[in-house]
């Protein structure tokens, strides 16, 4: 019988073909490193930071966000609108609702903690320009989470990197 770890590899090759990835290789062997680990708490840590490593570097590459000076393209649209707000600073690591910075942004700007909710996360006006990310999308976690932890990922914004891994394995 076809082992759960085989059927992930051999869906994510198969998406990876559809998809004409140019690196499939190269992601495979990624694949092969994390079904090589056995341990579900391990193997989860490991692939949680692949996933933001993965967005880190998808957001920066492409400059997604446009921070300058601390405030981010919606932040500045919000300026030019002349749309009244407590600050413009900090982009979506600020809350609105709160009126206080996340308190896990540190004082350059950074994160302390990772949250792959976060690091999904496009803004309306984003969006408006055809930014979308979700983990259905992402060949590193489109079959390695069932639908209800990924709906949980998606959402838990500000948490923990802790928090959230308890949260993905309540739901396994
Ligand atoms: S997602 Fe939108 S609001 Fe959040 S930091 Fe990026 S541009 Fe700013
Ligand atoms: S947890 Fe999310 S909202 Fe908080 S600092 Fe990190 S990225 Fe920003």
């Amino acid at each position: 019988m076809i082992s759960c770890d085989e059927k992930i590899y051999k869906k994510t090759k198969k998406f990876l073909e559809e998809k004409n990835d140019p690196n499939i290789l190269e992601k495979l062997k990624v694949i092969e490193e994390v079904l090589n680990i056995k341990n579900k708490e391990e193997r989860l840590y490991y692939l949680y930071d692949l996933i933001c490593n993965y967005l880190d570097k998808e957001f920066k590459d492409n400059n997604i966000c446009e921070f300058k000076c601390d405030i981010c393209i919606r932040g500045r649209d919000a300026i030019d609108r002349k749309i009244k707000k407590e600050t413009y600073k900090n982009g979506c690591c600020y809350n609105d609702m709160s009126k206080q910075n996340c308190m896990y942004l540190e004082e350059d700007g950074t994160c302390k903690t990772k949250n792959i909710g976060c690091k999904l996360f496009t803004c309306h006006y984003l969006k408006k320009k055809g930014y979308k990310y979700r983990l259905n999308n992402i060949y590193l976690a489109k079959y390695f989470f069932n639908l209800r932890q990924k709906f949980y990922i998606e959402s838990a914004f500000r948490l923990s990197k802790e928090e959230v891994i308890k949260g993905i394995l309540e739901r396994g």
